[in-house]
């Protein structure tokens, strides 16, 4: 089976898209927006091979221990650099009767208007796709999961519908985990000197 190239994975999140969620950095990203908060997963010969089929038990077992998983969300890094790969996971995981939202760095337009196979094949099988790149100049942090203006959020399919109205009543925010063997780590949505902050006393913003 093929690999997907990941940064990291948080099995039981409620701040990377609506419920609770199991999130996948992907590794690997061409955009390099100015500001990005996740430069760490720019590259694509970083972070760690992982079989999708390996990943997808995972998420099943995940599933049997926290019925109240709602579905898995796709950041990164860019999630269409991996496209083949997603969509696969994506397919399996949607016929267990969870979500797909899909982080990507380009617009919605341009992916549809690429007719790439595989990025339609992603889109096929993304219930929320947040499109568009981070523009520092548009930084704005008032609407959930987003970091600047310009991002859109697209209801490709019927599951997210019923949240279209309540968007904006749903605030960002920051989860923080203490590990077993000590570690901190915080994911999710904050201002840069906040998450700086974090660094600086040894928190993991990764
Ligand atoms: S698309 Fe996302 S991961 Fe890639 S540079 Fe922009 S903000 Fe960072």
């Amino acid at each position: 089976m093929s690999n997907i190239r990941i940064s990291r994975v948080v099995k039981t999140t409620r701040v990377e898209g609506p419920g609770l969620r199991y999130s996948i950095w992907v590794q690997g990203c061409p955009i390099k927006c100015e500001g990005c908060f996740n430069p760490h997963t720019w590259a694509f010969d970083g972070g760690t091979l992982i079989d999708v089929e390996e990943l997808f038990e995972d998420i099943k077992s995940t599933l049997e221990e926290n019925s109240l998983l709602e579905g898995v969300t796709f950041l990164g890094g860019e999630p269409f650099s991996q496209a083949k790969e997603l969509s696969v996971l994506a397919e399996w995981v949607r016929e267990l009767g969870l979500s797909i939202v899909t982080f990507t760095g380009y617009e919605y337009e341009n992916i549809t208007i690429a007719n790439n196979q595989q990025w339609n094949r992603l889109l096929e099988y993304t219930d929320l796709l947040i499109d568009g790149p981070y523009i520092q100049s548009q930084h704005d942090l008032s609407r959930p999961w987003v970091g600047s203006k310009n991002q859109q959020y697209r209801f490709l399919s019927n599951f997210y519908k019923d949240i279209e109205k309540i968007l904006v009543n749903i605030n960002n925010k920051l989860e923080i985990r203490i590990h077993p063997d000590g570690r901190v780590s915080v994911n999710g949505m904050a201002e840069m000197t906040d998450l700086e902050m974090l660094s600086k006393v040894g928190i993991d913003i990764t």
